[in-house]
């Protein structure tokens, strides 16, 4: 399972396990005061039962699924079991010119509904549990009062219109989090998760413009993987991009809360930090130290080779990132897994 359906499964059982006591405090106090026991008493009571049962499995961690499909049946045993009641014994019996309170939690249960299930089953099942209020009225139409025709019907109307509004809302809500998705990714690395290239261009031009106007100073840490073809050689390109995914996470663990982090392509990652030259330098070599001292699985060592450079009065992020990438190289030339800041040719 992704991690973001991950997350959004921990928040939908956060949000059940606070609204499950919230609607289970108003059953009880629902019980608590009618003093005479109605059919629909027993079954606010039952309700009130499995709610506690699918509160305990939510508590107790249980697969979402389980307590949430046992959610979704008892509250349209409840709806059934409740427009029985109320139109056979309370309407016909004792002549109830309306519905009972229970159509109420009517819209609770269509939005249950859509939290739960996919849009189309959603709508499937709204439209039976229409379909099963209607039936059982159908047979005693002739003999219900005015009153109590229009409470059935509002209740119908209500239900429709209530399955209308969770489907169109649902739409709108997946569409936008596509949207927010679509727009994250844009700027994102899949593999490391690290800013893609177009992100690093974005901030090198708003740092360059920046630093012109208020003079304000940045630097910039390029870094490549040393003999990182042969990393993919000898243990496969699989464990090539664990070692990628594993590096990033370990930079990122390193950086400070300003300092922004992107893939400049490859195996080749650049920062971008706000700190002037020195400190740039010791971050890079805090970088170089803990890449070279982590076991990466099974590639076990790897190391890497820096480039640092710091941002001149009048200089474009092409010049800038001309100086990094020739002092990277430069740690290439002389041996590797080193920091260069400044070159003796320079
Ligand atoms: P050097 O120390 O000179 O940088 O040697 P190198 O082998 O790292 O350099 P070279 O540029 O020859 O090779 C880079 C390798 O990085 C080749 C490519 O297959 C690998 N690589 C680039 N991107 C990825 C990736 O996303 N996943 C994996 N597994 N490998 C990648
Ligand atoms: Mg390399
Ligand atoms: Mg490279």
């Amino acid at each position: 399972m992704g991690s973001e359906q991950k997350r959004f499964e921990e928040q939908k059982r956060r949000v059940y396990l606070f609204v499950l006591p919230v609607v289970a405090a108003s059953l009880a106090l629902n019980l608590l005061i009618t003093d005479e026991i109605r059919p629909v008493q027993i079954i606010n009571f039952i309700l009130l039962v499995g709610i506690m049962i699918c509160w305990g499995l939510l508590w107790t961690r249980f697969p979402l699924a389980v307590p949430e499909i046992l959610i979704l049946i008892i509250s349209l045993i409840y709806l059934l079991a409740a427009i029985l009641s109320s139109l056979f014994i309370d309407m016909l019996a004792q002549g109830e010119p309306r519905l009972g309170d229970f159509i109420l939690y009517m819209p609770l249960v269509v939005v249950l509904g859509f939290l739960i299930l996919e849009r189309k089953q959603a709508v499937i099942a709204c439209f039976t549990l229409l379909l099963f209020m209607i039936a059982p009225a159908i047979p005693v139409w002739g003999r219900l009062t005015d009153s109590q025709i229009n409470s059935l019907i509002t209740l119908y109307i209500s239900l429709f219109v209530y399955t209308l509004l969770s489907f169109f809302l649902h739409i709108l809500y997946r569409r936008r989090a596509e949207q927010r998705a679509i727009a994250r990714f844009a700027y994102i690395d899949a593999l490391t998760g690290a800013a893609n290239r177009h992100r690093i261009d974005e901030w090198l031009a708003e740092k360059a413009e920046r630093a012109d106007q208020e003079g304000t100073e940045f630097s910039i840490i390029l870094f490549d993987m040393d003999h990182f073809k042969s990393v993919n050689d000898e243990y496969g390109h699989k464990t090539g991009d664990d070692v990628l995914r594993q590096m990033a996470d370990l930079v990122r663990s390193q950086l400070g809360p300003g300092d922004l982090f992107g893939r400049w392509g490859g195996e080749e990652f650049i920062i971008i930090t706000d700190a002037e030259l020195p400190d740039t330098m010791a971050l890079a070599e805090r970088l170089r130290e803990a890449i070279g001292s982590h076991h990466f699985g099974k590639a076990d060592k790897v190391t890497a080779s820096f480039g640092v450079a710091g941002e001149l009065p009048g200089d474009t992020p092409e010049r800038l990132l001309n100086r990094a990438d020739e002092r990277m190289y430069h740690s290439k030339r002389t041996g590797r897994n080193r920091v260069t800041g400044e070159t003796a040719e320079e």
